[in-house]
């Protein structure tokens, strides 16, 4: 597990250490859906429908998202040493990844979007001008994007 969502901004709070998941399942309320509130990380794999090479696609979506983060320091994860999001796109990276849940809601569009790999940085980008809401702060990097279309990603 790489660590929780917080009730009050939907953001995630990372673990100082790895916790498994099968060790925290059990306490998340029955009623209530674990990639909701949980943030699970994965090995990279082969068959990711996300790899272009040795690189991940997801994470060049990811960093088309606008950021309220950059002026701030980059979270204390625990996986950074090992995270394929760090390794290729760095700080950027770390700054969007706390808006980065678990699972894809139908109800988020953009979170369905940019967990699609035919999408593109560029539509993404399109899409978020768009937006009623706009990029910013309080737009669409606060609602949230997911990475559990992926196969498999580090984070
Ligand atoms: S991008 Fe990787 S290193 Fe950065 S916060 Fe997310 S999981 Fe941690």
């Amino acid at each position: 597990m790489l660590g929780v969502r917080s009730a009050e901004d939907g953001q995630v709070v990372y673990l100082d250490r790895p916790m498994a998941a099968a060790d925290v399942l059990g306490v998340v309320p029955a009623d209530i859906e674990p990639t909701r509130v949980l943030r699970f990380a994965s090995h990279c794999v082969s068959a990711c429908a996300h790899r272009r090479g040795n690189d991940c696609t997801l994470v060049e979506r990811v960093r088309t998202l606008p950021s309220a983060r950059e002026e701030r320091s980059v979270p204390r994860c625990h996986l950074r040493g090992r995270c394929q999001w760090w390794q290729q796109a760095g700080v950027s990276a770390c700054h969007r990844c706390p808006a980065v849940t678990t699972a894809t809601f139908r109800e988020d569009t953009l979170a369905t979007l940019v967990a699609d790999p035919a999408t593109t940085p560029e539509q993404l980008t399109a899409w978020i001008a768009a937006s009623p809401d706009g990029p910013g702060p309080d737009g669409p990097e606060s609602r949230g994007t997911s990475d559990a279309a992926s196969a498999g990603t580090s984070r």
